[in-house]
């Protein structure tokens, strides 16, 4: 029973993997090169899912809000950043090498830490693998060079709290919010974009009094669950960790992990932190408190957000099989607010001058000039088109018929029913407008 499980789980990953690759949304990384582990690039459908991802959660928690400061921190800095941060020293994860094939894993991963799960080979001791990627800044070759690729967004926030108070006087309490890459040497890059290397966090710190920090957790808590809900993560999926001490990281006195039913298992998706006034103090920082009149040294919630995987929980929370005219196809259920193309225009006929130059100047170029992500598709019939722009997770297909041509209504069908239904071109602004709402 449950290999079966397994099989199909496994089967769904392919599926996705596989979709990504052939409707142009995601690739591996140097692909023509055999490809880079734990890489990826975006192609134009990815890349549209990817921002309108980012662009809800920026609408939400900066352009919605009073007390919210967006940041975009370098993501080169200084090494000193890193020591005072605790990731110089401490951010490393468990390492065994096998003495055998020399193939190296994250021993709080294994199952059996003596034997090589790949060759049988013994397992040596285990040892601490820092994750950060270090390089050289300028030509110089001393250690002084060193600079670290960021492992998370949040020091680039912290390093700027005295810049944001003091160019915005914010009262108690505020938040700094960023979306950015971040960088990890992960030992075993896996799962698609899972654990990745290089891949993009949204975070943000709230700076709160002390004696604040437990309703301030409990209330982020709530705003990152509805948000995932927002964009379409399947909440039924969705599960809170309250993370031991021993599993926390090192700045955290309190982590709740929000776990997704992944089909490689359940696994963290998005996390909040109580980072209590370690990062503020080890880079000497405070703030005047101007109600208590005196220098405090904020505490910090951190909801934490990675993108890479919001996209994979949306992808996996999409994605639809369902038989139609005796086939089955396979559809992405994004919602309209998320979804990269938000409808597709279509002549009939393409061979037909007068319905495509129609669809052309009365439905796709007013459309969109107005949404932007609005796709021509004329290749192949119209269940072919069907078929791709389901697959692309399109919700509106629009088709301009001869009708048209009279009656000016054209054909709207819905992704998810099949339903068409006839809606004037010039409503069709407005209906679709509706629906993204
Ligand atoms: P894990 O235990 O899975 O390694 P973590 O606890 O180290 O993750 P955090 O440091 O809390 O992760 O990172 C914050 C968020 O960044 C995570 O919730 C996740 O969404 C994302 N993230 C972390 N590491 C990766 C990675 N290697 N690839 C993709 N996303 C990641």
């Amino acid at each position: 029973m449950k290999k079966e499980k397994n099989t199909e789980e496994n089967n769904l990953m392919e599926k996705i993997v596989s979709l990504c690759k052939r409707r142009g949304f995601i690739f591996q990384g140097s692909e023509i090169y055999g490809g880079l582990a734990g890489t990826f690039d975006w192609g134009h459908f990815g890349v549209a899912l990817k921002n309108n991802i980012k662009q809800a959660w920026w609408k939400r928690f900066v352009d919605g809000r009073r007390d919210m400061y967006g940041v975009d921190a370098a993501i080169l800095m200084r090494q000193e950043v890193w020591q005072k941060s605790g990731h110089v020293a401490g951010f490393a994860d468990p390492m065994v090498e096998c003495d055998k094939c020399k193939k190296k894993f994250r021993a709080d991963q294994l199952e059996d830490t003596k034997k090589c799960a790949d060759c049988g080979g013994k397992l040596g001791a285990v040892m601490k693998f820092n994750m950060m990627f270090a390089t050289k800044v300028g030509a110089s070759d001393d250690s002084s060079a060193t600079s670290y690729l960021r492992p998370e967004t949040a020091q680039g926030m912290f390093v700027n709290f005295k810049n944001t108070v003091d160019a915005f006087h914010p009262r108690l309490p505020f938040g700094m919010a960023q979306i950015g890459k971040a960088f990890r040497n992960e030992i075993t890059p896996r799962d698609f974009l899972f654990r990745a290397r290089e891949f993009e966090q949204m975070e943000i710190e709230y700076f709160t009094r002390e004696g604040d920090w437990e309703k301030y957790f409990e209330y982020w808590k709530d705003e990152m669950l509805e948000w995932m809900e927002e964009v379409g993560i399947d909440m039924a999926k969705v599960h809170e960790l309250e993370v031991p001490k021993e599993d926390r990281a090192h700045y955290s006195s309190r982590t709740v992990d929000f776990e997704f039913d992944f089909p490689f298992g359940k696994k963290e998706l998005f996390g909040i932190a109580y980072r209590t006034d370690f990062d503020l103090k080890n880079h000497e920082l405070d703030y005047v408190d101007e109600e208590e009149s005196k220098k405090i040294t904020p505490h910090v919630i951190e909801p934490t957000f990675g993108v890479d995987r919001a996209v994979l929980a949306i992808l996996l929370s999409a994605y639809a099989e369902d038989e139609k005219e005796g086939e089955v196809r396979s559809f992405l259920k994004f919602k309209p607010s998320i979804a990269p193309v938000i409808c597709a225009v279509s002549p009939l006929l393409k061979n037909k001058p007068e319905l495509v130059e129609y669809a052309n100047t009365k439905v796709y170029a007013p459309l969109k000039a107005e949404f932007g992500r609005v796709a021509w598709d004329d290749n192949g019939n119209i269940g072919k088109r069907y078929r791709r722009q389901d697959e692309i997770g399109t919700p509106f297909c629009i088709v301009v018929d001869f009708d048209t041509l009279t009656d000016n209504s054209v054909t709207v069908r819905d992704r998810d029913t099949g339903k068409q239904e006839r809606v004037k071109v010039a409503d069709l602004r407005n209906y679709i407008k509706e629906k993204i709402n």
